[in-house]
């Protein structure tokens, strides 16, 4: 156990000091930090690569990393299936895979996150047929509040379905079976275009390539379309693009991004249908109001529906529209001024991203919403997994 160390996120926007730092070695490591929590009254907080830019991890109790469960424990060859432990990061996944000639099926904008973070919070990439990252997984091992190890796979669906996009709030998950797919070489593209090109040709764009999203700039009203196919496959590039950048490599090597400015950050996922007004609304919005003190882009992406209880993509293929500003500028009341319009879509917020639903508001969005909540109560009724942000945005 190590005692008092500041801890901030990536953002900087979430600052605390938790007064226990515990790096269990293995699942029995993590079992015992449990069994002690819960015998001392504490509460424990698990983190991944702390690129959250809401409180999900912040405590005053045990603070947890799993830094120490990295790297592949199986690989099923027959199946493409693998065992992983939770504090891989997604680009140490990638290396690992593609010794198999093994590939995520996608990637969000960084690789940075651990496993065990990117799955909690429902994190994905674009894609119209690609479901978000949680996706992958068909089983994992959890340790829930009372210490007790749960083996969960296929065969019990309400569990999977509940622990894949699970906040950290039903215990600690030791490791993840993960479907994986063959690796293929991509070929990922950016193009600038007019954004009315870009809307005319909206669902071509999307239906028509593997990996489709597109950067809006409120300065010069411009977008830059980024599609990413598979080489063999030579798609046709879009003929109102102007060709910005190309890259050709394994999924893991193109599709994330470095990030050295840091952003504050707010997303919502909505039905895919009703995505191009609810982006125009914002645009105009966005230029009547906001353009003058926000240069940041904003950001269009697709996710194919899935059956995780508290997936934003629950049952329905979704669009995410994602509005930035730079970390340091004020950022509130740009926010606040954009998230009735996403609201007004039905939009769901991305767990992991700034908003300002409680469980009031979010309850009525995930119709497995009280399916996830009983077995938490089940899974932890002392509350270990808790803090007061949890508190607030879950039923609790
Ligand atoms: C620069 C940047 C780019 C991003 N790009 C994208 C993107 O393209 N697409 C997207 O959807 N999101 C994106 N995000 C959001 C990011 O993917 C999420 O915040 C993700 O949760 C971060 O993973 P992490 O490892 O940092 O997790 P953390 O933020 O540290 O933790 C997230 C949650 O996971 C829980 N958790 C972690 N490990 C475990 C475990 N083993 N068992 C149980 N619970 C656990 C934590 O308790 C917490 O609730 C981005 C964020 C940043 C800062």
């Amino acid at each position: 156990m190590k005692m008092k160390k500041k801890w901030q996120n990536w953002s900087g926007s979430i600052r605390f000091t938790p007064r226990e730092i515990e790096k269990p070695r293995d699942e029995e490591g993590v079992r015992q930090v449990i069994l002690r929590a819960k015998m001392e009254g504490k509460q424990i907080r698990v983190v991944g690569a702390g690129h959250s830019s809401v409180p999900l991890v912040v405590t005053d109790n045990i603070f947890m990393s799993l830094e120490e469960l990295k790297g592949m424990v199986d690989h099923n060859p027959s199946h493409n299936r693998v065992v992983m432990l939770p504090g891989t990061d997604i680009k140490e996944t990638g290396k690992l895979l593609i010794k198999h000639k093994l590939s995520m099926h996608n990637t969000g904008d960084v690789d940075k996150q651990f496993l065990g973070g990117a799955f909690a919070t429902g994190t994905h990439g674009s894609g119209r047929k690609l479901q978000n990252l949680a996706g992958m997984i068909t089983g994992c091992r959890l340790v829930d509040g009372h210490g007790k190890i749960h083996d969960i796979d296929e065969n019990d669906p309400l569990k999977l379905n509940a622990a894949k996009i699970s906040l950290g709030a039903l215990g600690i998950i030791t490791q993840f079976t993960l479907q994986t797919v063959p690796a293929d070489k991509f070929i990922r593209q950016e193009f600038w275009s007019r954004t009315e090109a870009c809307l005319e040709n909206l669902d071509k764009l999307i239906e028509g390539n593997t990996m489709f999203d597109f950067y809006w700039y409120p300065r010069n009203d411009l977008v830059k379309l980024r599609i990413c196919n598979r080489a063999e496959d030579k798609v046709q590039r879009p003929a109102y693009g102007v060709p910005a950048k190309e890259q050709e490599g394994w999924l893991y090597q193109i599709l994330p991004q470095e990030r050295d400015l840091k952003f504050e950050e707010m997303e919502y996922l909505l039905p895919l249908e009703s995505g191009p007004d609810c982006f125009q609304e914002i645009r105009k919005r966005i230029k009547e109001k906001h353009r003058h003190y926000v240069g940041w882009r904003i950001l269009y992406r697709t996710i194919a529906a899935d059956e995780v209880f508290l997936s934003p993509s629950f049952s329905q293929d979704s669009v995410s529209i994602s509005i930035l500003q730079n970390n340091e500028l004020e950022y509130q009341s740009y926010f606040d001024d954009i998230e009735p319009i996403f609201r007004a879509y039905g939009g769901r917020p991305h767990w992991a991203k700034k908003h300002s639903l409680t469980a009031e508001g979010l309850r009525c969005l995930y119709p497995k919403w009280e399916q996830f909540m009983q077995l938490r109560r089940e899974l932890d009724p002392e509350g270990i997994f808790l803090n007061d942000y949890l508190k607030q945005i879950l039923d609790v």
